[in-house]
């Protein structure tokens, strides 16, 4: 600009928070001269196109560092003052301006043009307008409790929509807009807006109190907004605004006049009700689309009753103390969305297309959580009030068993009243379950990758049996926080590369080796070895049995019961014979891993849910040995003692297994590990059945026992001189 300005005749400070164009127009006043004047005075632009287009000028929403340092010069008042006289403070947090043309962006946060006004604080002031009154979020004076005012009454016009002509000198208070009856040069309007009837609101009501939140939030407007629904941090305030904007619109274009009723008094709820049946008068500013479908979604409401409403009914949301509880406030107005047939499903709750804070959608999702569909529930892990969007989380298969840890299986399966599971193959679909949890992929491919042969049908139909089950809620719960337990921490045991290996394998253990241990522990050996080949199979993948090679795999339901029967009966000289097959197996490919792994998640985590199945180590392996009358026991029975689930028992006995072989068959695994040795003291150093026996303390039917069951032939009595004669 050009040095030597002359400052202006009479210097009038700006007031607080009053916009730049407001302050000119009042020293144009002052001074009695057109307000071009002032403008040349400031070496404003007073003739550029934005003038000619009859908007207001740029330099009302932001000013270049040419005008700030002109403007300085004339006037005194520092940069500082000035860049605050316009909506550049606001850019980003409550307004967006559109940097090229420096007009606000009306898509976006609810901009507008012009200005609502107090008519009180207007007489107050003697016509001074603070620029925040050109705010959508400006919809109540709090300083006279009264609804800011939208429209001159006299000639309808929003006020502030367009310059203050040049030629004329400005008369502060009165209404600037052309008269109605128009023409090419109209005359100005004039009516006197100090004196316009208001719509009062009480002063501490929610009404005025939403209001305040917004002036306090603006005095800062780079400042989080510290809400407990947006966490600790708080959000920025163009997210909490955005937020508002959003269920502001779903208010205005959704909620009935019995919704609204306990938010407001009657007469500010009729002027919502004139606005919503004809929002949009001809002279108004119109939004692209706005005519169809979501109209109160784009353009900011015309009305301050309406944004008034609107704005308080979202802040009943927002400022809820969590998730959950936004939720439920949340619940009638997405109720309504529903109702209105527009498609709600996670992701699309609101309009396509429209951004909000993932705290709200989560909250808005959660308000919808039972009539979500079940695998969106998961996929959205809405059961612990995510704030997530999915992923993808294919990864987590490989910390995955095909069939969920028996452990958890045992928790979390629903089960009939008859104690009956409430699906078959539970285990199966709870480890599909958990790979869904916040996860994008599809049911198809997470069934794939969990290498189970369930069908998507099966997954969505045992889904949804959870979410009717009286424990479903809980039972999802359990299965995220499982999904996020191994996606934080991890698994021992690398699952996927465990079924490559070993799905397709027909033979795990030696035949013999198996026969040989059954012939010393079992009455009655059993002369197949396939129900240890499925133990293998099954501890070392966790897929069912049912999954092994078909060599292995039980193939009618009387084998799978039979390999059932197998699991909680094995002795635990069997058992150690199977762990140790397995580890060696696992050596031979050179895997560093324990055999088999169950996570645990911290004891506070399920803390307050109520899961179908017990928790397996309510009972201890003490317990349980003592409470097994004897080598035969019903499992019914022994559930019935113990006062647990029979699907408990069977899993406990397969994990402590218990020696109730008959007493002769006792200490065998004692016997088992020395057997070798007495067979060499009496085939190759000839000792007698009693020395051997008195040199292992045990008895001598002990040691022929166990020598028959190894094969040894045995010596006619007194069949060797010098010895004692007794066998
Ligand atoms: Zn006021
Ligand atoms: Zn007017």
């Amino acid at each position: 600009m050009s040095a030597g300005r002359r400052s202006l005749p009479i210097r009038c400070a700006p007031d607080p928070g009053e916009a730049l164009d407001s302050w000119l127009e009042f020293i144009a006043a002052r001074l009695t001269c057109p307000f071009t004047d002032v403008l040349g005075a400031l070496g404003l632009p007073n003739r550029e196109t934005a003038m000619s287009a009859l908007v207001l000028p740029a330099w009302t929403i932001r000013l270049t560092r040419d005008e700030l340092a002109s403007i300085t010069e004339v006037t005194g008042v520092a940069a500082g003052v000035l860049a605050a006289m316009t909506l550049q403070p606001f850019d980003g947090h409550a307004v967006d301006i559109l940097p090229r043309h420096r007009r606000v962006n009306r898509r976006v946060l609810w901009g507008r043009a012009g200005s609502r006004f107090c008519p009180l604080c207007l007489a107050d002031t003697g016509g001074r307008w603070p620029v925040t009154w050109r705010l959508s979020w400006s919809f109540a004076c709090t300083r006279h409790h009264v609804l800011l005012v939208d429209r001159c009454p006299a000639c309808h016009r929003v006020p502030r929509l367009r310059s203050h002509p040049r030629r004329e000198t400005p008369r502060p208070g009165r209404c600037s807009s052309a008269a109605p009856d128009g023409g090419p040069r109209p005359s100005r309007c004039h009516h006197p807006l100090t004196g316009v009837p208001v719509t009062a609101i009480a002063a501490d009501g929610v009404l005025a109190e939403a209001q305040r939140l917004i002036d306090t939030a603006l005095t800062a407007p780079g400042r989080p907004a510290r809400w407990p629904l947006y966490g600790p941090d708080g959000a920025p305030l163009n997210v909490v605004l955005r937020d508002t904007k959003t269920l502001g619109a779903l208010v205005l274009n959704h909620a009935t006049p019995d919704d609204l009723r306990p938010l407001a008094p009657p007469d500010v709820l009729e002027r919502l009700e004139r606005y919503r049946a004809d929002p949009l008068p001809a002279s108004s500013p119109r939004a692209p689309d706005a005519r169809h479908g979501d109209l109160h979604s784009y353009a900011a409401p015309g009305d301050a009753a309406a944004t008034a409403v609107a704005v308080t009914a979202a802040f009943r949301i927002l400022r809820a103390a969590n998730i959950r509880s936004a939720a439920r406030a949340a619940q009638w107005l997405t109720d309504r969305v529903a109702a209105s047939g527009k498609p709600l499903y996670p992701g699309n709750v609101v309009a396509p297309g429209v951004a909000i804070s993932p705290a709200l959608e989560a909250a808005l999702r959660c308000s919808r959580e039972t009539m979500l569909m079940p695998v969106a529930r998961l996929r959205h892990r809405t059961d612990v009030d995510s704030t997530r969007p999915p992923a993808d989380h294919n990864a987590r298969a490989r910390l995955l068993p095909a069939g969920l840890w028996p452990e958890w299986t045992l928790r979390l399966t629903p089960r009939h009243a008859s104690g009956r599971p409430a699906a078959q193959h539970a285990d199966e679909l709870l480890a599909v379950a958990c790979l869904l949890a916040g996860n994008t992929t599809p049911i198809r491919a997470a069934v794939r990758l969990t290498g189970t042969t369930v069908s998507s049908h099966n997954v969505s139909t045992f889904l949804a049996t959870l979410t009717r089950h009286p424990n479903g809620a809980d039972v999802l719960r359990a299965v995220i926080l499982l999904a996020d337990h191994l996606d934080t921490h991890g698994a021992p045991i690398d699952y996927t590369r465990r079924r490559a290996l070993f799905t397709t394998r027909p033979q795990f253990m030696d035949a013999q080796a198996w026969l040989e241990l059954q012939r010393r522990l079992r009455s009655n050996p059993s002369p197949n070895p396939v129900h240890a080949e499925r133990w293998l199979f099954h501890t070392l993948t966790g897929s069912p049995a049912h999954l092994a090679h078909p060599g292995i795999a039980p193939a009618s339901p009387a084998q799978r019961q039979h390999y059932q029967r197998f699991r909680w009966r094995i002795l635990p000289a069997e058992a150690d014979l199977l762990r140790h097959t397995a580890r060696r197996l696992l050596d031979e490919h050179g895997i560093d891993e324990p055999v088999q792994w169950t996570p645990q998640l911290p004891g506070h985590a399920l803390h307050g849910l109520q899961l179908p199945g017990p928790h397996p180590h309510s009972i201890s392996p003490e317990r349980l040995h003592q409470a097994v009358p004897g080598s035969d026991f019903s499992i019914a029975q022994l559930a019935r003692t113990l006062e647990t689930t029979t699907a408990h028992v069977v899993h406990l006995l397969s994990e402590h297994p218990l020696d109730w072989s008959p007493p002769r068959f006792r200490r065998t695994q004692h016997t088992a590990t020395r057997a070798a040795q007495w067979r060499q003291w009496y085939e190759r150093d000839h000792l007698s059945l009693q020395a051997i026996a008195d040199l292992e303390e045990t008895t001598l039917a002990t040691i022929r026992l166990a020598l028959l069951k190894n094969g040894t032939q045995l010596r006619p009595a007194g069949s060797r001189p010098g010895r004692p004669r007794r066998k």
